[in-house]
């Protein structure tokens, strides 16, 4: 995301469950007993929805089944407790746990052990990666739109247990409509074909589930859930990422996404007002759109099947590894296409503006050549950039980003900037977040810097590769005048968003962050640097990283103390990093 400068009334509640007891009857701490630093599971997902024709924002049913897999590694420590993946002496190929033979189907006669489906969407040599992650979980999404863009989904994902070597007594899902300015209800949960109730937590922002039966680590298991979605008219929260506005239909984190579990337990908080809200794990998608044949629907991943007929389409998209989808459908969007590679690059916009489309789309397909040089390459066979109506200046997802339509109007002025000059810089930051957050994927709501400063940071790449040194410098100008709104205040760049006031949050972790990404590369030296980065990249693709992972890769290249810098930008003085 591309911070910008909107206050919000809301502020942050953080708030993580308990981990739960291992042993009937013993008062046991989870020492452990939580994760084990393997590839979390992600959900596989079906949605579906009845459309009502008369509700202008209606409701949706879903089922929803999930599979997790299991945990072999030793619990990682508080500051590792995102990292889900294996740790990079860890094999990314373990042997995939058996499934149970008991789970419900797929929503789409598909196996869920199937992978074969998402080769479309990775380049040849990324398809590996289809062998490896053996605890990925997959979402099955089948999403009716109505002839008034009203959700109608059903759901299935499949869960296998691979967190640690204690059995689960619940299952979290996160529900972002209902902190957006939506709404969010699940009935008909089933947990392997028996009824369950739902539990709501956290101003509703939290769906727990609860198990007849503890789930033993290793073990799958199926949950089903019919669910109604409300979407908000106009902007709704969160930068107006899940909205109905100006006849663009734009569905951010629609679908109840399972939470992470980690050493804490279940992961599940308030998210705060401002920053991005999705910490999740890598996992596999299936979804398919039923919506109005005049609909243009762009979403992460890959199109591998359409039915039409004269009023209406069926498309089915398969997305992964991600760590989200996303989906936005106008009946306005046009499209202009590229090929990078072995990627094609689509921008959309309506008509009148498809002139800045196409700019975005020149400044994409160069930022991701330049960025594939530097951090490796692009994993996927396909990127779209599509305009919305955002209230950020830009928006990242897996596979996709969100520019606000406004920055497509070449000759207009956003926020007292020239449009040309803005759009420049949203595009090549939110294609870095391909990169930081995508793939290598980190906490945005607790370490939101190692994402966003890197992606600004990149920036300063990205204006020094193709133009010069002195267009380097001019962006970084900008992220020096950004800190200089805080008053140049020596506020860590390390804390969590909830930690920031607004201000802060764009000064410190926009402004500050990037300059010390600079500082971090002066003291390595830029060749010691560039290498770290590019390993970094590498080593952390598919997986989680956490500050200390990037601390103690830095210093590996460096081999150097990276701690007196550390202490003076990133980790409050108190802290034992
Ligand atoms: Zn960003």
């Amino acid at each position: 995301m591309l911070q910008s400068f909107i206050r919000y009334e809301e502020t942050a509640m953080p708030n993580k469950t308990s981990p739960f007891l291992c042993l009937p009857g013993l008062a046991l701490l989870l020492v452990g007993c939580t994760h084990s630093g393997q590839l979390a599971a992600a959900p596989s997902i079906t949605l579906t929805t009845t459309a009502t024709p008369t509700a202008r924002h209606p409701q949706h049913r879903r089922q929803l089944y999930l599979r997790y897999p299991l945990p072999q590694q030793p619990r990682p420590r508080r500051h590792q407790r995102s990292n889900l993946l294996p740790a990079p002496h860890q094999p990314l190929n373990a042997p995939t746990p058996t499934p149970t033979p008991i789970l419900p189907a797929s929503l789409f006669e598909i196996p869920w052990e199937d992978r074969s489906i998402f080769k479309a969407g990775l380049l040849d040599s990324q398809q590996s990666i289809l062998d490896k992650l053996p605890g990925a979980s997959i979402y099955h999404i089948n999403l009716l739109i109505g002839d008034n863009l009203n959700l109608n989904p059903r759901s299935r994902s499949h869960f296998l247990h691979q967190y640690g070597s204690c059995p689960l007594d619940d299952i979290y899902f996160r529900l972002f409509p209902n902190l957006a300015g939506g709404q969010s209800r699940v009935s008909d949960l089933a947990v392997n074909g028996q009824s369950a109730e739902p539990v709501y937590e956290l101003r509703d922002s939290a769906l727990r589930v609860p198990l007849a039966a503890p789930l033993p680590p290793g073990e799958s298991m199926v949950i089903a859930m019919d669910f109604a979605v409300q979407v908000p008219a106009g902007e709704g929260g969160n930068y107006g990422a899940f909205a109905f506005s100006k006849d663009v239909l734009a569905l951010a984190h629609v679908y109840p996404m399972i939470a992470v579990y980690d050493d804490e337990g279940w992961n599940v908080e308030i998210a705060p007002t401002v920053g991005d809200v999705v910490y999740a794990d890598a996992g596999f998608y299936v979804v398919r759109v039923t919506a109005p044949a005049g609909q243009t629907l762009v979403a992460s991943g890959v199109e591998i099947e359409r039915n039409e007929s004269a009023m209406q389409q069926t498309v089915t998209f398969a997305a992964g590894p991600v760590r989200d989808f996303y989906l936005v459908t106008s009946s306005s969007y046009e499209v202009v296409s590229r090929v990078v590679g072995q990627v094609t690059v689509n921008s959309y916009a309506p008509a009148n503006l498809l002139d800045g489309a196409e700019v975005a789309l020149d400044q994409a397909a160069q930022a991701l050549e330049h960025f594939n040089r530097r951090f490796g390459p692009y994993p996927f066979t396909e990127f779209d950039l599509v305009g919305t109506t955002n209230f950020a200046l830009g928006i990242e997802y897996p596979g996709i980003v969100a520019i606000l339509l406004d920055l497509y109007d070449q000759a207009g002025q956003v926020r007292g900037q020239a449009t040309p000059g803005l759009l420049e810089g949203v595009v090549a930051h939110e294609v870095a977040h391909q990169w930081f957050y995508s793939l290598v994927g980190n906490d945005q709501v607790d370490e939101p810097w190692l994402d966003e400063a890197l992606a600004q940071y990149a920036t300063i790449l990205y204006y020094n590769d193709v133009y010069d040194e002195q267009a380097g410098a001019g962006f970084r100008s900008s992220l020096e005048r950004r800190w200089a709104r805080v008053g140049q205040a020596d506020v860590p760049i390390g804390l969590p968003v909830r930690d920031y006031s607004v201000d802060e949050y764009s000064g410190i972790i926009y402004g500050r962050g990037p300059l010390f990404i600079t500082q971090l590369a002066e003291t390595m030296g830029q060749t010691a640097f560039d290498a770290f980065l590019q390993d970094y990249a590498t080593t952390y693709r598919w997986r989680i990283a956490t500050g200390d992972d990037f601390k103690r890769l830095a210093q590996q290249h460096c081999r150097c103390d990276l701690t007196p810098l550390f202490e003076e930008w990133v980790y409050p003085q108190s802290s034992t990093h």
